[in-house]
């Protein structure tokens, strides 16, 4: 990377790239973002992100780190109309039953996927030094005398010392580094089936809906789904499953919901009003590329997001590891230390590991004829064991849980010798009755039904 204020150009302007660009732009330098989509209009679905319809949860961690990038992100969301959600309070059906919702923990601001992405968009140009081109495909990337030409179909290239390529999943960048004549490794790919469908429903008397619901899936029961409130009132419902369990476009939400371990997603869903289709999304799996790992790695460039490391969706990390990365990338352009970028690239993607290996280990769970390790064993039977103790109420497990969800904390908080000491004493003691529906799950069926 050379040492002095390289000119910054940014593949994709979603999440991942609008965050790159407000690390680079904050770190002084010119940043030009290039994107296939028009970015014309209100928020809402695009070509370009094909998930935009589903329900996405930016945990704690992720709107943390987006708000040393964007200071004041979190009022400004509030302000367009997401709503604030303490998980702590959000009802909560395990694989051991309901999680008592008398420990609040960290708080989400949930609204849909398009006006997270439109508002951030907005503070992300209003940067100095930020520009966007939108509807321009790049289609390529030639060397041009040290610096790095970035080929646009239909308009003019771009010269940039840095490329940050933030294209998503579909990114073109091992084709691209193919064709520059450098070996391209196979990304890891665990792909356990999941498929998405949601829809957003409103109550029908108008009443707002301010908070939602969870039924998780278990290995012996793998279907789910989740409701969610989002801006004026709404609520986005999401029926999900794997492999054949999947849902498809004509799913009927109210009878898939109701199906589960749990009918209470589908109680809640019969009485509300549906708005707009039912949407579906089955590019799920984890997979990560191995940019960096090479020698040969060029200078001057990058891979973030999606376009690096890709997550099942339903752990929820994936903006959260975009934003934890453009903060890497922020800093290492504050150091200008120069040199090579391969360093960095290989810090950007060790900031997946704990997030790859959470949802890689879980997915492995629910894939036939894998055998996952003895350590995975070990560690999911200890998983569960904590999410025993977390619904018979012990406080610690719920702490510890929470903060391995939302990125906070580490795996060896589960590890903590009360915790090692709670479940001996469970497994003395006589079984516990199962937990009734938390009061939370009751107002909420109330406020949609009047
Ligand atoms: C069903 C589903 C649900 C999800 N739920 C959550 C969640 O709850 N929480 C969470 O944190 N994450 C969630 N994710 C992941 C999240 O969507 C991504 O991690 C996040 O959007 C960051 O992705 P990205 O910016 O790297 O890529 P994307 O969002 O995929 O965006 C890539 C961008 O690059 C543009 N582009 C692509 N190719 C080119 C090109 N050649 N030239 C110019 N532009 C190009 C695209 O138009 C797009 O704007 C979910 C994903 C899915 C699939």
């Amino acid at each position: 990377m050379p040492a002095a204020h390289p000119t910054v150009v940014v593949v994709g302007a979603s999440l991942a790239g609008l965050l790159a660009a407000a690390a680079a732009a904050r770190a002084g330098h010119p940043v030009t973002v290039l994107e296939r989509d028009a970015l014309t209009g209100p928020p809402g679905p695009r070509r370009g992100v094909a998930q935009g319809a589903q329900p996405h949860v930016l945990l704690h961690r992720g709107l943390a780190e987006a708000t040393t990038l964007l200071p004041g992100l979190g009022e400004d969301l509030l302000a367009a109309g997401a709503v604030r959600v303490d998980t702590g309070r959000l009802p909560w059906f395990g694989p051991a039953g309901w999680q008592p919702t008398d420990v609040p923990s960290y708080a989400v601001l949930s609204l849909t996927r398009p006006l997270l992405e439109h508002v951030v968009r907005e503070r992300v140009l209003a940067l100095p030094g930020v520009g966007l081109r939108g509807g321009c495909r790049v289609r390529g990337l030639e060397r041009a005398g040290g610096r790095w030409r970035v080929l646009v179909e239909d308009g003019p290239d771009e010269e940039a010392d840095l490329v940050v390529d933030a294209s998503g999943r579909g990114s073109r960048l091992p084709t691209w580094l193919a064709a520059l004549g450098l070996a391209v490794e196979e990304p890891e790919t665990v792909d356990a089936g999941l498929g998405y469908a949601s829809r957003l429903y409103r109550a029908r008397d108008g009443h707002p809906l301010t908070n939602g619901a969870v039924v998780q899936s278990t290995t012996d029961s793998p279907r789910g789904g989740l409701a969610l409130p989002v801006e004026d009132g709404g609520l986005l419902v999401l029926a999900c499953g794997y492999g054949e369990h999947r849902p498809d476009r004509d799913v009927d939400l109210v009878a898939y919901l109701g199906g589960l371990r749990e009918p209470a997603l589908g109680e809640l869903t019969a009485g509300l009003e549906p708005v707009g289709e039912v949407a579906v999304h089955r590019q799920t799996g984890n997979r990560r590329h191995q940019h960096g790992r090479r020698r040969d790695w060029p200078d001057g460039l990058l891979a973030v997001g999606d376009a690096l490391c890709a997550f099942n969706p339903v752990y929820g990390q994936g903006i959260t590891v975009a934003a934890i990365q453009a903060r890497l990338l922020g800093e290492a352009l504050r150091r200008r230390r120069g040199g090579s970028t391969r360093r960095l690239q290989r810090r950007l993607r060790a900031a997946a590991d704990l997030p790859w290996a959470v949802a890689t280990g879980e997915d492995r769970r629910y894939l036939d004829g894998t055998t996952p390790s003895p350590a995975a064993r070990l560690v999911g039977a200890w998983t569960t064991e904590v999410g025993n103790l977390a619904v018979a109420g012990d406080r610690r497990a719920l702490v510890a849980l929470g903060r391995l969800y939302h990125l906070m904390g580490s795996p060896l908080e589960l590890a903590h010798p009360a915790l090692l000491l709670a479940a001996a004493r469970r497994r003395r003691g006589p079984a516990q009755p199962s937990a009734p529906r938390p009061p939370e799950l009751e107002a909420l069926l109330t406020a949609a039904h009047g």
